[in-house]
């Protein structure tokens, strides 16, 4: 689950322009062979899924004594919810925290093409760059440290001196304050950041804080000023102890900007052209370790990759979600994706809230028949995700393609430490794992 920061660098209207380019690129693709998954006319050339799957129980244990059970169930493609449990642990429990760019995240990219391999997938690992916004920027006063957010055009680095307040920054204001090796806090509002950055640099200021007129935090810019000193913005809440600290010593740091990494989407595919799409990202915040955010959305799609193996299924792992939904917007980028018939995307499969499957309606309702027929009993219905957040499957439907993440609901704990394989529960990913091959199936038929 990708959740809006405050400030979203741009990220969109890059998809914007990604968007067209693919989808002149897909228009261009009209006159590719016919879709081996594209319509009951070519049905005949589908290797139909096995009529016979059967749910193993969920209590049929994985490990040891039972492995020939589990070998044999493997073999005859039987659904086996233990191995998506299984899935969840290596990534959240044994690999850990996978943020975008690192070796763990990496990591799991090589178990995921391990997994898809073992199933019998043609399996690449595809890099792409990807770009992020970070900001470890704070005001520390007697060893006690508030987040802070460095404002463009202020210089980066750490400076100590006395706290002084000079208002809102105006003439009449400033007179009074002497502000040289000092840090000078100021009310936003009235003269632009620009005007009291200058203003306090002329003066031999060494730092500048400026506090929001509201509770939370803000973000600004110096304009065109390229200042010499670290000038940052900090929180409404905190202007009551700033004040209180005036006098004190206080220690601005300002370290934000842009970083850019590279990551990786784990791309399956079960011979022809891509026509239909299994997705989930893998990668997590650096915060947690990501256990239903989004362990359990990949354990789902291994568990049902391995037992649909048909021509024309494709299934892609994507790394950078969090930080942007960069897998699968670079998957789009790079691949026809548009000429697909549908994408069936897994973000968060692991705590019964009010589980939703969130995008396009049309496959939305088709999919709820399916589980329905298929004799699931689910609390799945039509939705949408909490406002500021979104998954991979609108990359998908923006070149076209209709496209849904399933999605089990609202959970607090994720993007923290609490995010843990231990809260995992083990009915709603089988529950997940019945209702996405269920729907795979019947999208097939
Ligand atoms: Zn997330």
């Amino acid at each position: 689950m990708l959740t809006l920061p405050v400030h979203y660098p741009g990220s969109l209207r890059r998809l914007g322009i990604a968007t067209v380019a693919v989808a002149l690129l897909a228009a261009c693709g009209g006159a590719e062979p016919p879709a081996v998954l594209a319509g009951s006319a070519t049905t005949a050339t589908v290797a139909a899924p096995q009529p016979t799957i059967k749910v193993a129980p969920l209590d049929a244990a994985v490990p040891g004594a039972s492995a020939t059970a589990v070998e044999a169930a493997a073999a005859a493609l039987v659904l086996e919810p233990r191995l998506a449990l299984e899935h969840v642990r290596v990534l959240s429990q044994e690999i850990g925290s996978r943020p975008a760019g690192t070796t763990q995240e990496r990591a799991a990219a090589d178990y995921i093409a391990e997994t898809l391999r073992a199933a019998g997938y043609d399996v690449t690992i595809e890099e792409f760059p990807f770009e992020e916004d970070f900001d470890r920027s704070s005001v520390t006063v007697a060893g006690v440290s508030a987040p802070a957010l460095a404002m463009r055009g202020g210089a980066d680095g750490t400076a100590n001196g006395m706290l002084v307040f000079a208002g809102v920054g105006e003439t009449a204001e400033l007179a009074g304050v002497e502000m040289r090796g000092r840090v000078v806090l100021f009310d936003r509002g009235v003269v632009p950041f620009s005007e009291k950055a200058r203003a306090a640099e002329a003066a031999g200021a060494v730092a500048v804080i400026v506090v929001n007129h509201e509770a939370g935090p803000f973000r600004g810019n110096l304009g065109d000023l390229r200042a010499s000193i670290p000038v940052v913005a900090v929180a409404g809440d905190l202007r009551p102890s700033l004040v209180n600290d005036l006098g004190q010593s206080v220690t601005v740091s300002a370290d934000g900007g842009m970083k850019s990494g590279v990551s990786q989407n784990v791309v399956a595919k079960a011979g022809g052209e891509c026509r239909a799409y299994l997705g989930a990202h893998y990668d997590s915040v650096p915060e947690g370790p990501g256990a239903n955010d989004n362990a359990t959305g990949v354990a789902v799609i291994l568990e049902v990759a391995r037992v649909n193996r048909v021509p024309g299924l494709c299934v892609v792992a994507f790394g950078a979600e969090e930080t942007g939904l960069w897998g699968s917007r670079a998957y789009v980028s790079d691949h026809l994706a548009g000429t697909a018939r549908f994408m069936l995307n897994v973000d968060m499969a692991g705590i019964l809230g009010g589980p939703v499957i969130v995008g396009d309606r049309v496959l939305t309702d088709d999919i709820l028949k399916h589980v329905e027929a298929a004799g699931i009993a689910s609390p799945l219905r039509a939705g949408s995700f909490p406002p500021f957040s979104s998954s991979d499957h609108v990359s998908f439907s923006a070149v076209g393609v209709p496209a849904v993440t399933f999605n089990s609901g609202d959970d607090p704990a994720i993007h923290t430490p609490e995010d843990a394989f231990e809260r995992v529960e083990p009915a709603t990913l089988t529950m997940f794992v019945q209702a996405v091959d269920a729907a795979l199936r019947g999208l097939l038929q």
